[in-house]
Order: C-alpha cells, then structure tokens, then sequence
C-alpha cells in the first residue's frame, strides 16, 4: 500500500473525479484517486449521453481519440399513454458534425479512457480500493482510510467525487447523519439491447453512424415523478426507466415491471424487436437540485459531481455538471497550492465560482420543481393523456366540421381536468421551470 503523502486525495474514478484529478495532475500535483470498481467506470450507470461542451473543456478534443457511440442529431420527447404516444423532436444536421453538440457512450469504456488519460498526466489511480473513512486532525480534512491492510493515505485536499448517496461527504463536513433524504434519491434502470448497425438506422431514421435520444414521460412511470430514455448505440440500444424512490415505495412498484412495461408499448416495442439483451443495470440519481446541495467546501476537503447533488434531472444532465465541478474544483486546489493556503477561506472560491457558472445557476432556476413534482405526481400521467385526447380528436377524420372538433377537444379535456385547474397548473409551471 502508498505509505506516502499526495498533495491530494481523489475519492471516485467518475467524470467528477477523473476530471478533479486531469486538470491537478497536468498541473504538476501529486495526486492519488481511488476507485471501489475493477477499473474506471466498472460501477458507473448512465445513459448514458455525453455533451461535447463539458467534456472538452476538461479533455480538449476528446472525440478524436475517446470511444464514443454515436453523435446525437435527434433529440426526442415523447408523452405516452398505454396505447399512443405525442411526440416532440429536433433534428439538425449541424449536430453530426465537429463540433458536435452530445454523444452516446457507454460509461465502462469511457471511464476506463478518461482513466487512461490521468495516468498519463501522471496521477496514480488505483482500483478495486474502497475509502471507507475521512482522518480529520484539528478539525481538517488531512486524508482517507482505504479498506487495504494499513489503508490511511494522507494528502493537503481530499476531493470527495464519490457519487450518488456520499457518507463521506456527511462525514466530511460533520453533517447530521440522514441528511441525504432518500425522497429525493430516484432508482434507475437501464438494458443494453444488442442489434444490427443497419437495423438500428432503420428503425429510426438514421443516417450512418449518426444517432438519436428519446425522453418518456407519461404511462412509462405509471404516473411517478421519472421518465424513461432510449439512446441509439452503434450496435445496441440502450433503454431505461426511473422514478424517485418514494413514489416506487408508496405505489408497491419497482423499477424492473416499469422497463417490462415500457418495452411492450406498442410505439417501443418495435424499436427493439428481434434485439438480444446484453446487459442490466440498475443506479441511483440524485434529484434534490439546489435546495439538497451541500456546502461544496471544508477545511481541506471539496465536494463534486453526484456527492454534492449536482444533478439537473428536468434536463437529463449529470455527467456535464460533474465535470465542470470537477474541472472548476481541481482549478481552485491549483491556485491553493500555488499559494500554500489550503484553509477553508481558501477552497470556498470553488463554491463561488461554480455559482457564477451555468451548473448552480441551472439548478437553482429550478430549485422549486422537485418539491412541487414530489407532490403533484399526477401532472406526469394526466398531460400525456390530455395530449393524447387532444391529438386523437384532431387527427381523426370524420366528417365533423373543424369548429364541432375543436369545441369537443376542449369538452373532453375539461372533463379531465376543469379549466380553472388548467390555468393553475400552468401559473405554477411557469412558476417552477419559468
Ligand atoms: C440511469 C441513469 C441515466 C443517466 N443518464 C445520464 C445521461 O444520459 N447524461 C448525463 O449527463 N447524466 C446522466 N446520468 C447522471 C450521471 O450518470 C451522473 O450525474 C454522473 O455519473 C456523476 O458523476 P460522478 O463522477 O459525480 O459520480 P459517478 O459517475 O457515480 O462516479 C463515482 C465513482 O466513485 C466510486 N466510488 C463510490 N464510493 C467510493 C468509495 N467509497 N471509495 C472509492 N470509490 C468509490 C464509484 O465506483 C464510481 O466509479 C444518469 C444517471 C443514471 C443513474
């Protein structure tokens, strides 16, 4: 085991982590991530889509050499009912090209890569070690005990990236233990659908190698706050649903019978007809936003990524807030160590600067919308259903003058939800996402 010091500690080899620990290692800093997986990305659940932006400003044209999936050109949202679905899309040919704007990727492989790239920036990265403990001395983070026989490694910063539910986050910063209220964890799961590059193209309209997301909301989540997601791969697709644990618990349903459930609806199944399953993964997401996000700072010690809540679910980006964390972090240990000052005052520059950036801004815009999502779950089955009872009325053709047509969609939806109700609903969603 590393008897020696590191001028930091990297806790967890995600994109939060591996980030932190690229920017310090090309910096010249000594610096050690532990990871509990085999190798980078072994335990990693995304997706999974990556957006170009972050993940450059960390690792600057990665596309060239990282393994990627495919390039989005198509992003899609669509509402379902048990047997329709209304549908929203974009498409842009200006996203096939470089720049690029997202791609799918499998987490496992690109992980490993990023982990390939810190090595040779010179950090040390060892896996298959869990860090199981903080070591404070006089108040300051001063190092991490890992579960290997005479397992304390001590370091000038500990950067906790160690992901959704951190204990060590808690114990870092002497929070009360249950802080990480499980009302605002949502559980996921995802299946890897092996199929033919040409079929996949096929099915949905692609041309070579270029690729396409679509975002569920609706009977995918038999009305819970969650959504469901498929991602073309070069040679599969990936297909997942969740939704927040307490709504899983209340309702007496689990993640597994809503993926049955999504596979078999009729505008699914067909995407996925003939596909072998090639993996099953399962994780947990943190959905609490701005108001379950903890002090990102203490005295030698940072938070990034999923342990410090920064997760814009309503957007589908995680892995972008993680890097940017991470960059942002390993930025302000730079200029610590440049200054030999690695007090709290020091390291709070982190929290400031990522406040100025688009990862609090963004979660902050929507600080209110968890809680009001918590509680008003319904709005995810009945819209989709009002959009279906619109769209059906429209888009059937049968010798009723338009003016009948439109007077009996607006009687069929009130009868769902009374106009006063509408207009509520709407105030708040403006209110909340506005
Ligand atoms: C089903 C699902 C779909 C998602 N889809 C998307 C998407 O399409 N696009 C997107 O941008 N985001 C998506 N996200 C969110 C995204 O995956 C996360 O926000 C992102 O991975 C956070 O990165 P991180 O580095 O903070 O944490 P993680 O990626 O979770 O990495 C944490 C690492 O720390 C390791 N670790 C944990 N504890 C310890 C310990 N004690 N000691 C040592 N190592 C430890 C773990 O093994 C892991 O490797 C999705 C999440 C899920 C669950």
């Amino acid at each position: 085991m590393v008897q020696e010091k590191f001028d930091v500690i990297v806790v967890g080899a995600g994109p939060a982590g591996l980030g932190a620990a690229y920017i310090m290692a090309n910096a010249g800093l000594k610096v050690i991530v532990f990871e509990r997986g085999e190798h980078p990305g072994s335990k990693n659940v995304m997706g999974g889509v990556l957006y170009r932006q972050a993940t450059e400003d960390v690792f600057p044209e990665f596309w060239k050499e990282a393994p990627l999936e495919r390039p989005v050109v198509e992003s899609n949202y669509w509402l379902t009912t048990d047997d329709a679905v209304t549908k929203y899309g974009y498409r842009s040919q200006e996203f096939a090209g470089e720049p690029y704007n997202s791609f799918t990727v499998f987490r496992s492989k690109f992980d490993r890569w990023m982990g390939r790239k810190v090595e040779q920036a010179g950090a040390l990265v060892i896996c298959e070690t869990v860090v199981e403990d903080i070591i404070k001395e006089d108040g300051k983070v001063v190092g991490v005990k890992t579960g290997r026989p005479n397992g304390q490694v001590y370091a000038d910063v500990v950067v906790i990236a160690e992901g959704v539910n951190s204990i060590l986050t808690q114990e870092a910063l002497g929070m009360q233990k249950g802080y990480l209220a499980w009302d605002y964890l949502a559980v996921a799961v995802k299946e890897v659908i092996a199929l033919p590059k040409e079929k996949i193209e096929d099915r949905f309209g692609l041309e070579d190698g270029k690729g396409a997301t679509i975002e569920i909301i609706g009977e995918a989540t038999k009305g819970m706050v969650g959504t469901a997601f498929i991602y073309t791969n070069m040679e599969s697709i990936s297909i997942g649903v969740g939704a927040l644990m307490s709504h899983l618990v209340n309702r007496k349903l689990n993640p597994n019978d809503l993926l049955e459930n999504l596979k078999a609806h009729p505008a699914i199944k067909p995407l996925i007809a003939g596909g072998e399953i090639k993996e099953y993964l399962g994780h947990m997401i943190p959905e609490g936003g701005y108001k379950a996000m903890p002090k990102l700072y203490g005295n030698g010690v940072v938070i990034v990524g999923d342990a410090a809540q920064l997760v814009n679910g309503l957007h589908r980006e995680g892995s972008n807030l993680a890097l940017i964390s991470g960059k942002t972090a390993g930025e302000v240990i730079i200029k610590a160590f440049e200054k030999g000052d690695f007090s709290i005052n020091s390291l709070a520059e982190y929290q400031q600067r990522l406040a100025d950036s688009f990862v609090v801004k963004d979660l902050q815009k929507y600080q209110h919308s968890s809680g009001y999502f918590e509680e008003h779950p319904e709005l995810f089955y009945l819209y989709p259903h009002l959009a279906s009872i619109a769209n059906k009325e429209f888009f059937t053709i049968d010798n009723i003058p338009k003016k009948e047509k439109q007077r009996i969609i607006m009687r069929k939806v009130f009868e769902q939800r009374p106009k006063w109700e509408l207009v509520k609903d709407l105030y708040k969603l403006w209110r909340v996402l506005g």
